[in-house]
């Protein structure tokens, strides 16, 4: 089998590392470069888009901002997996919150704006504290902004009316702000004939609207929420692949903040956590292949290096401890690997965490300043 991925980033090199053992073969479409590249070597492979939707037996995507005739000249071929619908939902902030109300899903209550009139009747049905978010091109909280007080409503439409001007077709959407007691996410898969495994919830924390931090979870109420509306969700869509839910846990009561519609960062605990992994459960799903158990194997969290290209030699010699680069160029901030801790149970991960986070550096980890306060509390 041979899967063309839309994107070229670290989720097509994880699929293409999965996928090897199935001998499922996977080439990357660089929708910068409009390159075929290899996923693991970064080499230019192949002769354009074209001939490589040709040879390819099934099309899927690493990521949902696609340009739209890209989704179009695939979805054309009959291969490209999830939809076009399902990949544009998770690009826009207006269908994402459309398809949530079809599928009879909660999530904060929004209002769409486009004019000053509509950011006044949101600030009559919302009021404040309000949330405001680009509805095109915002992702790990770009294109946001948080309304606290009246003084601030005219310096906001300001910035609101620069948004939606640049972009073609771009619109701000207004959500009341959820106070939250943590943040937590549902990462699972559907398959051709309509079966459905998800993973067990993690649990995450950001550090300016960056995944640090993501732990699988054991809580059977949260659990049994989340599948429901996953479920919901995924047969709203028809959905084909891995589809991840980001949600808001505000006391005992889940909230959905977030689709995606492709294997997620949040998920990345599964390498090693969980019998089959989310990116090869994704290839599975989309070459028609049953799915892998989805499975929690032994206690994990995911830890995100963020603008480092190196680490202390120490870290390899944990056990327990397991280091995934990427093969990107070094920048500030940039996700440029992970490390999956692992424990055979919570209090062993812990210690593990602990002797792990006196080795790193809190710029590149902001994790491991966040873990050592959740630790000293
Ligand atoms: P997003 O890009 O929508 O995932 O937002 C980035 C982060 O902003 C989330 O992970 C939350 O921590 C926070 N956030 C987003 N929407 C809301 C909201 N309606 N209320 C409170 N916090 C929010």
């Amino acid at each position: 089998m041979q899967v063309l991925v839309l994107g070229a980033g670290q989720l097509a090199r994880m699929m293409s590392l999965a996928g090897a053992p199935l001998d499922i073969k996977v080439i990357a479409y660089d929708v910068g470069s409009e390159e075929i590249i290899h996923p693991l070597t970064q080499e230019k492979i192949g002769k354009g888009l074209a001939n490589a939707i040709e040879k390819a037996d099934v099309i899927s995507a690493e990521f949902e901002h696609i340009p739209h005739p890209i989704l179009d000249e695939c979805q054309e071929s009959g291969k490209l997996l999830p939809s076009p619908e399902a990949i544009k939902c998770g690009g826009d902030r207006r269908m994402e919150k459309a398809l949530l109300d079809k599928a009879k899903v909660r999530s904060a209550k929004y209002h769409v704006i486009q004019t000053k009139e509509d950011f006044t009747q949101a600030l009559e049905q919302i009021g404040i504290p309000m949330v405001l978010k680009s509805a095109l091109g915002g992702y790990d909280g770009k294109g946001q902004w948080r309304l606290k007080s009246h003084d601030q409503i005219e310096s906001a439409w300001q910035e609101m009316k620069i948004c939606i001007e640049s972009t073609n077709d771009q619109a701000i959407v207004a959500e009341e702000f959820v106070p939250f007691n943590r943040e937590v996410s549902l990462v699972g898969a559907r398959a051709k004939d309509g079966t459905i495994k998800v993973y067990p919830l993690a649990e995450n924390i950001h550090t300016e609207g960056v995944l640090s931090i993501s732990t699988a979870i054991a809580d059977n109420e949260l659990q049994q929420q989340a599948e429901t509306m996953f479920t919901a969700v995924a047969n709203q869509l028809d959905y084909i692949g891995v589809l991840a839910l980001e949600f808001f846990d505000l006391d005992g009561t889940l909230l959905v903040n977030e689709i995606a519609p492709r294997v997620h960062n949040s998920g990345h605990w599964t390498q090693q956590g969980a019998e089959t992994c989310q990116f090869e459960n994704h290839l599975r799903a989309v070459c028609g292949m049953p799915l892998g158990s989805t499975k929690l194997v032994r206690e994990t969290s995911m830890i995100n290096i963020l603008g480092e290209d190196s680490l202390p030699s120490e870290v390899f010699e944990l056990s327990g401890c397991h280091v995934h680069w990427y093969g990107k160029e070094k920048r500030a901030g940039r996700k440029m690997g992970h490390i999956n801790v692992c424990g055979d149970y919570t209090g062993e991960l812990q210690r593990k965490l602990a002797n792990l986070s006196n080795l790193l550096d809190s710029s590149a980890f902001p994790a491991v300043q966040q873990w050592r306060d959740k630790a000293s509390n």
